[in-house]
């Protein structure tokens, strides 16, 4: 049958030179990524044939060999599982469907170091690839089972690879990896070896449910012997926590979460009772570059009594802790339980919410225990956790009180609500925040003047969902949060602040001009009214305590839903000079149309100092132009 050659996609054939020319110092986790990837395919032909019984496929003995060839210098691994057909192989192997690719192989050339770079890997994960670390050519003999023809896969890593349709396939996969010429002096890393083939399997893939046999070569003599099973194939999920060691969760970790770095946390749960199960839950160290995107493939996998039965159970975790990899074990759920059973099944419900406040206490217990692991979490993971505050009501005391924030307060320290409460001075009821895009932005803001002078501390707030979570939460252990930049602002007395009389005093002396602005801009803004939160800016724009924000309503729109455009209420500074002129040359009723581009300036720059965009920039700025002009 012809042999056909193909040409890799681009971000492969990057991937591949990186394999090559290994940034990887520990090359012997290609043997991990090789049979884990066996046991995926063991994993999925055995879910195959319970769901459709003419599957014409022998699952009688499934298994994963490895088989040691010292005279060619080859090691090959084997799986009877399901296998890949013809297309499958070319799309699988030949090019690389995770999006994030691109952007890893971007992040690797900036990644100076080794140590950045091996980082990197394991974030991506990428697999079957890694086999070109140890070898200097790759073939892959595959049959899916339940089709008749086979294909064989073959390629030196170099930009090219070959498909060729073979007859007499066995069903399954094996890769013959052509092993790079042996190192006289590293003879540690030589992977003809029985006991470094041995070793790397107890190490990284004892807990894998499939027997891992060793076929062939035994002990140096050359003579055939009897296969041995390596792997104990222990269920960790199913040991308590004594008998397995830290470095065993570990690697499972590395297996079920594609990821090479260790996990920050991890998490066992054995229920008992009427409906049983065990879990195994871990928290990563890192969060994924892909965790807000749509697409985001979430979810545990399940098992029931052993038998691996999905990726990606969404149902067993709510979405907030999508980030949280691991296993589920259930004693009582069917083999062929489907996605959309799952979803409405009352036991699996209940799981949900035992994992959610499992998942919760271990953050809770990293918060009181250890803050370093605690600010990696928060740093990580803080912006998805947030979003619990608005999607699950019944779990929302306990994230807020995992929950910590950027504060006014002390240099990068972040604060929880409980010791904002704590340390707040006498005379102030409310927790104040203030959301906006970055830190920088929000510290600037005119809204936070008076704040900052009198040392008031406020919640810096700028992911998202921080616009969402303090409209749906309200207030922590009955003080209000209260944005800097909403409602009228009444902070506490102080003894070089205006008496009463005195503002009354300022209050009439202002009344004409405010009147009068407010019926100049009545298309912007509903009030005009003076500030109490400014002291250096002459003007600022602040919405009413039940308005939605700027930023909030931008988002409705941005997901299509129909909001009525708020309007806001302009604060001005009567202690400002502009301000104040502004208001002697109205009561002189001097020049009208002047005053009124004078008001509409005061506006847009109140719009252009919390980072909006003036309605009309090009008159904004042929106003600002001409009023420049007559200063010179
Ligand atoms: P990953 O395992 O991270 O998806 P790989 O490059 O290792 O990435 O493999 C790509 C895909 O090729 C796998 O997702 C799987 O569909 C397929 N594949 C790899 N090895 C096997 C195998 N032994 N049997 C069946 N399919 C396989």
């Amino acid at each position: 049958m012809p042999t056909e050659t193909f040409e890799f996609q681009v971000e492969a054939r990057q991937l591949l030179q990186l394999m090559i020319h290994s940034v990887y110092s520990n090359k012997d986790v290609f043997l991990r990524e090789l049979v884990s990837n066996a046991s995926d395919a063991l994993d999925k032909l055995r879910l195959a044939a319970l769901r459709d019984d003419t599957l014409d496929a022998d699952v009688s003995d499934l298994h994963i060999e490895l088989e040691i060839d010292r005279d060619a210098r080859t090691l090959t691994v084997r799986d009877n599982g399901i296998g890949m057909s013809y297309d499958e192989v070319g799309q699988l192997i030949g090019t690389i469907a995770n999006s994030g690719t691109a952007e890893f192989l971007r992040e690797l050339k900036e990644a100076q170091d080794a140590a950045g770079a091996e980082g990197l890997i394991g974030q991506f994960g990428v697999g079957f690839y890694s086999g070109f670390m140890v070898a200097d050519e790759v073939t892959l003999l595959t049959r899916r089972a339940g089709e008749p023809q086979g294909t064989r896969w073959s390629s030196r890593g170099e930009g090219t690879y070959t498909l060729e349709r073979v007859d007499d396939a066995p069903q399954g996969t094996s890769v013959v990896l052509h092993l790079k010429p042996a190192d006289p002096d590293n003879q540690l890393h030589d992977y003809t070896s029985v006991w470094k083939v041995k070793e790397i399997v107890k190490r990284y893939s004892d807990f894998i449910t499939w027997p891992v046999r060793l076929v062939g070569e035994k002990d140096g003599d050359g003579g055939a012997a009897e296969p041995e099973t390596l792997n104990s194939m222990k269920a960790l999920w199913a040991r308590s926590r004594e008998e397995v060691s830290e470095e065993e969760y570990h690697e499972l970790y590395k297996h079920i979460g594609h990821d090479w770095r260790e996990p920050l946390e991890t998490i066992q749960l054995q229920a008992e009772g009427t409906f049983e199960y065990q879990a195994l839950l871990f928290v990563p160290a890192h969060a994924p570059h892909d965790l807000f995107s749509q697409n985001f493939r979430h979810g545990l996998q399940l098992y029931v009594k052993r038998v691996f039965i999905m990726d990606d159970c969404e149902a067993l975790l709510p979405p907030y802790l999508r980030f949280v990899k691991g296993v589920v074990d259930a004693q009582d759920l069917s083999l062929n339980v489907s996605r959309e059973i799952l979803q409405q099944d009352r036991h699996i419900r209940m799981m949900q919410r035992r994992l959610t406040k499992k998942v919760l206490a271990s953050v809770k217990s990293m918060l009181t225990g250890d803050a370093e692991r605690y600010a990696t979490f928060w740093r990580e993971f803080g912006a998805v956790l947030k979003e619990g505050l608005v999607t699950d009501p019944d779990n929302r005391d306990a994230l807020l009180a995992v929950a910590s924030f950027a504060t006014t307060r002390g240099d990068g320290e972040t604060v929880t609500l409980k010791q904002y409460v704590e340390r707040m001075p006498d005379g102030q009821d409310d927790i104040y925040y203030i959301t906006g895009e970055s830190r920088e932005s929000v510290e600037s803001s005119p809204h936070m003047e008076a704040f900052r002078e009198r040392g008031v501390e406020v919640l810096l707030l700028t992911d998202p969902v921080d616009e969402v979570w303090t409209d749906a939460v309200g207030e922590f252990e009955g003080k209000r949060l209260r944005s800097v930049a909403k409602g009228e602002i009444d902070l506490a007395a102080r003894e070089d602040d205006r008496g009463e009389g005195e503002r009354e005093k300022q209050a009439e002396a202002y009344a004409g001009l405010l009147g009068w602005m407010r019926e100049r801009l009545a298309e912007d803004v509903k009030e005009v009214r003076l500030s109490t939160r400014l002291t250096v800016s002459p003007a600022c724009l602040v919405a009413d305590a039940n308005d939605l924000s700027p930023a909030l309503e931008s988002m409705y729109r941005a997901m299509g839903q129909e909001v009525p455009h708020a309007r806001r209420i302009l604060e001005l500074n009567p202690d400002h000079a502009l301000v104040k002129s502004l208001n002697e040359a109205y009561g002189e009723r001097e020049d009208h149309a002047e005053l009124t581009e004078t008001a509409e300036l005061l506006h847009s720059l109140a719009v252009l100092a919390e980072g909006g965009r003036p309605k009309d920039p090009a008159r904004f700025v042929q106003q600002m132009a001409n009023r420049l002009e007559r200063t010179l």
